[in-house]
């Protein structure tokens, strides 16, 4: 087992060291919530307040054809296809995820017409599996199957994600992909738990969704993104066929014609200062060698587990290739618990009903945060310190 000395050594030696400094971190905080909403980078703030006063305050409308925000969310996507192992010209930015998921699937359904199966997972991030159920509400006449069924031959589409956001279990892209599609059905990934923290590649996939708030740290409510296929660009149909989206927008046509290629799948005007955060974002992840992330975020997710060992029971998979970039223990007062961690500067998340997440951001957690966050959560679980009255009422965002 290693002890804390040895943790300050490996941080001295890891090839990563040097990203944190790009990170806003808080005095007296071990910040293990990167998977849900990412640290903030120290060029963020520089970044939007240019995009607010200089651009918007010293172009004014004229910044939509000279600061670059008409094709923000091309220019955008063509930065984060690298994160997601895919070319120029196939990812859309903007929206959310959930947004993009009702694309996905809608398009997807209109390439399949023959097959009214949607499959999807009941355990995914509830969102997913909500905008299935709305879709498939208002077009009628689809069966939603739960792909722990694992039958895709009279599936249109498969939903899935790569990461488990409670138990970080992780799915195998390449193999997952090539089952559905050799039994006739698309495939969307949602990448939400893995952009930022492994070395994504869906490009054999139909379609691909993720945000960019979580690992990847663009902010509060950033721009999501959309990944097509380019083999799909001319038959793909966007149903949310906003402006944006049409062949020449400003021609203010009555009737919808899509565009060419990915600006199809835009839909409005875009977010122009949340893009900021993101490019200022993006500038960072140009400079970060994916392999070593995924190895960094296997050690850390490593120590972790070994560190708690059989004071908690572990709900992520042991294997740490079977793992995403968080680990999860079970505890049936999970959220008591989780409150007086925090109370302590260890900062994870609860997911209902019984699931303690620590989100491992290889950029800036450190070896000696892990030690630090285990040794304050054994001594909260030794000493029942979760046990004070104080930490069990629950507070709107968990
Ligand atoms: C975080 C997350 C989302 C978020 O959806 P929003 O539309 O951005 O609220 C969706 N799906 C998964 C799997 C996620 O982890």
């Amino acid at each position: 087992m290693l002890d804390r000395d040895r943790c300050i050594a490996l941080d001295a030696e890891d090839p990563l060291r040097d990203f944190r400094h790009e990170f806003t971190m808080t005095e007296g905080v071990i910040y293990l919530v990167g998977n849900s909403l990412g640290a903030l980078p120290r060029r963020t703030p520089e970044r939007v307040r240019q995009a607010v006063e200089e651009e918007w305050g010293g172009r004014l409308v004229g910044g939509w054809n000279t600061a670059g925000w008409y094709d923000l969310p091309l220019t955008v996507g063509d930065r984060i296809a690298p994160l997601i192992g895919v070319g120029p010209g196939q990812v859309v930015a903007g929206n959310s995820t959930s947004i993009a998921i009702h694309q996905a699937v809608a398009a997807a359904l209109k390439l399949r017409p023959g097959r009214r199966v949607i499959v999807s997972d009941v355990r995914n991030f509830p969102t997913d599996h909500y905008m299935v159920q709305g879709l498939a509400g208002a077009l009628g006449g689809y069966e939603i199957r739960d792909f722990a069924e694992g039958r895709f031959d009279d599936a249109a589409v498969v939903l899935l994600s790569e990461v488990d956001y409670r138990t970080s279990e992780r799915h195998d892209v390449a193999e997952v992909t090539a089952r559905v599609q050799a039994a006739g059905a698309l495939m969307i990934w949602d990448v939400c738990h893995s952009v930022g923290a492994l070395q994504v590649d869906v490009s054999a996939a139909d379609f691909a969704v993720g945000c960019t708030y979580k690992y990847l740290n663009a902010g509060p409510g950033a721009p999501a993104f959309l990944y097509v296929n380019p083999r799909h660009h001319a038959d793909a149909r966007n149903d949310l066929s906003g402006w944006h989206s049409h062949a020449e927008p400003f021609a203010f046509e009555a009737d919808y014609r899509p565009a060419e290629g990915i600006r199809r799948f835009a839909v409005s005007t875009p977010h122009v200062l949340s893009f900021a955060a993101l490019q200022a974002a993006l500038d960072v992840w140009e400079r970060v060698p994916l392999d070593l992330l995924r190895a960094k975020s296997v050690a850390l997710g490593s120590l972790l587990v070994d560190l708690v060992g059989d004071a908690l029971e572990l709900a992520s998979p042991a294997d740490a290739e079977r793992r995403g970039s968080h680990v999860s223990f079970r505890h049936p007062d999970g959220y008591p618990v989780m409150r007086a961690l925090i109370d302590r500067g260890v900062h994870g998340d609860f997911r209902a009903p019984d699931i303690l997440r620590f989100g491992l951001a290889p950029l800036y957690t450190r070896y000696v945060d892990v030690y630090d966050a285990a040794g304050t959560l054994l001594e909260v679980l030794d000493k029942e310190h979760w046990r004070d009255e104080k930490y069990t009422q629950r507070l709107a965002v968990t």
